[in-house]
C-alpha cells in the first residue's frame, strides 16, 4: 500500500483514504497558523491550547495541511467524496494518480459528493481544459451551497485577498457539473449506506457524510474541525469558517454524536490518513487517531 492511500473497511464496504497531496498555509498570503486556524482564541488559552499539542507558538510558522479524499465501494455504487484541490499548489492534484495505484479509472466513480466549494474539495472536477475529471458520475451538492458559489452571493462575501482565487476554482469547477448534479437541501440518503448530514458554519451549505455498512459507521466531518484542537475549543473558529456563528453549534452536534456512537471518523485535514475516534472528555473532546501500522 502506498503511503498516499489508505484502504480500510466500514462493514461491508470497501473505504479508501486517498491524499490529493498538500498545501502550505503561511505568511504572506496566510496569517501565522495559530491566528489563521483560531482567528478567536484568546492569547493565554491559545498558548497554552498549543503546547499541549506540542506546537510552540514562536516555531510554528506554517500550516502543512494534508488534503485527504474518500472513495467507498458499497458494491453497487463507487463513490468519491471531494476532488481535492487540482492546481491549487505545488503539491496539490495527486488524486487521480492515486485512485490509479488503488485500480480505480475515473470513469469508475459513479457518484462524487462534494462537502462544499472550497477550492481544496472541488478542484479536481475538471482538468486543464475544463472538462469533468468524472465523467460519469452524478455530482451532488447542499444547495445553500451550490447557490453561494454561483448566484453573486460569494462575491460578496469574499475578503479581498482570498476572493479571486476562490471564485476562480468556483467559476472553473462547478457549471460544468449542472448536467449530472442533484443538489439536495435536507438531511437524505445519497445512495444506500451514505446520508447526508447538515454541517453549515465552515460554509453555508457545508455538508458532512455518514457511511453506514451492518454494525460499523464511519462519520466524514470533512471541515468542520480544521485541526484537532478545534475539538478541545470547539468554540474556536478559522479564517476561513465563513459562518463562525453556526460552527460550534455543527461542531459539537458532530463531535457528540461521534463520541456517542464510537464512530470511526475521517477529518479532511487532519494527518494523513485523517482517521480516529473522537472521545469525551467532560465539556471538550479528544481526537484518537487509529493505529495505521506505521
Ligand atoms: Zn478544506
Amino acid at each position: 500500500m502506498s503511503n498516499e492511500n489508505f484502504r480500510f473497511k466500514v462493514g461491508d464496504f470497501e473505504c479508501i483514504a486517498v491524499s490529493d497531496g498538500t498545501h502550505t498555509y503561511a505568511p504572506p498570503i496566510f496569517p501565522l497558523p495559530a491566528t489563521f486556524l483560531f482567528a478567536n482564541a484568546s492569547g493565554e488559552q491559545l498558548e497554552q491550547a498549543l503546547r499541549e499539542h506540542n506546537l510552540p507558538p514562536e516555531q510554528w510558522a506554517e500550516w502543512v495541511s494534508p488534503y485527504i479524499c474518500l472513495t467507498v465501494n458499497t458494491g453497487k455504487h463507487q463513490v468519491l467524496v471531494d476532488t481535492g484541490a487540482g492546481s491549487l499548489g505545488p503539491d496539490t492534484g495527486k488524486l487521480l494518480q492515486n485512485l490509479k495505484v488503488e485500480g480505480i479509472a475515473p470513469e469508475d466513480i459513479d457518484t462524487v459528493i462534494l462537502t462544499h466549494g472550497h477550492p481544496d474539495h472541488i478542484g479536481g472536477n475538471t482538468d486543464a481544459g475544463g472538462k469533468l475529471n468524472f465523467p460519469n458520475a452524478r455530482y451532488i451538492m447542499w444547495q445553500d451551497e451550490w447557490e453561494f458559489w454561483t448566484s453573486g452571493q460569494a462575491e460578496q462575501k469574499l475578503d479581498e485577498h482570498v476572493r479571486e482565487v476562490l471564485l476562480g476554482f468556483a467559476r472553473k469547477n462547478l457549471p460544468p457539473l449542472r448536467g449530472q448534479l442533484d443538489l439536495i437541501d435536507h438531511e437524505t440518503e445519497l445512495v444506500p449506506g451514505l446520508r447526508a448530514l447538515a454541517a453549515p458554519g465552515h460554509t453555508p451549505g457545508h455538508m458532512a457524510v455518514a457511511v453506514s455498512s451492518g454494525e460499523e459507521q464511519l462519520l466524514c466531518l470533512s471541515d468542520t474541525v480544521l485541526h484537532p484542537i478545534h475539538l478541545a475549543q470547539p468554540g474556536w473558529y478559522a479564517g476561513v469558517d465563513f459562518v463562525p456563528e453556526q460552527i460550534a453549534t455543527t461542531r459539537r452536534r458532530l463531535l457528540n454524536r461521534a463520541a456517542t456512537e464510537k464512530a470511526l471518523v475521517l477529518a479532511f485535514h487532519f494527518p494523513f490518513p485523517g482517521l480516529g475516534h473522537i472521545i469525551q472528555k467532560g465539556e471538550r473532546w479528544e481526537w484518537q487517531p487509529i493505529e495505521t501500522g506505521d
